[in-house]
């Protein structure tokens, strides 16, 4: 089969690679119809995420079909299309059981745990995966919910929602700013929208992702690259500071910025993804009785999530802005990792025809990012989206 094999940082290559075979009886292999790419892999072909060997497969997102399950996988058969969560748990241990799945604590000693695709075993972006504990990793797809809806349960919109608006207790009638508007930030501006915030307030630097955040369900938007930023966001709030602050951002400046915009009582909700210490100014907090939260996703809400998808309650699909083949995976990487510059929010790489034809081999990554934008389609406008 062919993979995207990691061979250090800045090097990787769609190569021939072994097929993945069953190693535990809870493995489960899964034919990839399609897969995405997430800011973490771009982390990985850094160098900043040293555990990942050279050699690896990348990935831990996607949707694909049984083709082989292990002797102790009952629950699961050969067919069935499924989502793969990008975190493995066995479902059995205490953590699990209490729905800490990124925190399971591998009875059968695998390989380590929470996010091990693409990570510490070969992910995702490949024609066929090995998923460990395929029963709790992995869930079936409703019949009537596409490859580039299925793609964005395995991680943003569980991350969004459980790390942002779970943990920042988003509840009737809040106020919600989220400050920055990528996938995992929009995630969180559209799953916000479940518990019926008043305002939905999408904070970023970029006026081309805001205009955007507006159709994921924001009310309001402001651009943080203006000096009044704060003052615009505490005046939707008639001065109080809104309830829940949400930074999925992951730098220094951004996880201030929430601090600075959330009222006394209110909920600070961290999904970023830092890099380095942040000040914490909890000589100011403390008496604003300022809680804050943060988190690595469990996907413990991938099967709710799945549900309302299904039923049109959340316009997921709006979410993917380009579409490649696995052989132009290479490209997808260009264009996902400069996303502004593409207007690019996710890809969706699949084994096949989808919307268009093959580009040729001679075309640069701008040339394929152009013919294969997919421009608005059935975006925003399913019938059943409860903002609209
Ligand atoms: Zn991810
Ligand atoms: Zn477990």
């Amino acid at each position: 089969m062919k993979a995207l094999v990691y061979s250090g940082p800045g090097n990787t290559s769609w190569q021939e690679v072994p097929l993945p075979v069953i190693q535990h009886p809870t493995d489960v292999i899964v034919k990839m119809e399609a897969t995405t790419i997430c800011g973490t892999d771009l982390h990985i072909l850094k160098g900043d995420v040293p555990a990942v060997a050279s050699g690896r497969i990348l990935g831990h997102e996607g949707v694909g079909v049984i083709t082989e399950v292990g002797s102790g996988v009952t629950r699961l058969a050969v067919g069935d299309r499924v989502i793969v969560s990008c975190i493995s748990s066995c479902g059995r241990c205490e953590n699990c059981r209490a729905g800490l799945y990124s925190h399971c604590l591998d009875p059968e000693g695998t390989v380590g745990i929470g996010w091990i695709l693409g990570h510490l075993i070969d992910g995702t972006q490949a024609e066929y995966v090995r998923i460990p504990f395929g029963e709790n990793s992995l869930y079936k797809v409703p019949v009537g919910v596409s490859d580039a809806e299925a793609v964005l349960l395995s991680d943003i919109l569980p991350t969004g929602f459980e790390i942002g608006v779970q943990y920042g207790r988003v509840k009737p009638g809040d106020v919600v700013a989220v400050i920055g508007s990528g996938p995992v930030g929009l995630a969180a501006v559209m799953t916000s929208r479940l518990y019926g915030p008043s305002k939905v307030i999408a904070v970023d630097v970029d006026a081309a992702r805001l205009r955007r955040a507006s159709d994921f369900g924001a009310t309001h938007t402001v651009n943080s690259a203006e000096d009044d930023w704060k003052e615009q966001v505490l005046a939707l709030t008639d001065g109080a500071g809104v309830d829940v602050a949400i930074e999925a951002v992951g730098i220094p400046a951004t996880f201030t910025m929430a601090t600075q915009i959330v009222r006394p009582g209110g909920h600070v909700a961290n999904v970023g993804v830092h890099g380095r210490p942040v000040e914490l100014p909890l000589n100011e907090l403390w008496i604003a009785n300022i809680t804050i939260s943060t988190g690595l996703v469990n996907t413990n809400t991938l099967g709710m999530l799945l549900k309302l998808v299904a039923q049109r309650a959340l316009p997921a699909r709006a979410f993917v802005t380009h579409e490649f083949t696995f052989d132009q995976v290479e490209a997808a990487y260009e264009v996902f990792g400069n996303a502004a510059q593409n207007d690019a929010l996710k890809v969706l790489i699949h084994d096949g025809p989808r919307l268009l034809g093959t580009a040729s081999g001679s075309e640069s990554a701008q040339d394929i990012a152009e013919k294969v934008y997919i421009d608005g389609i059935d975006r925003f406008d399913h019938p059943g989206t409860a903002w609209n």
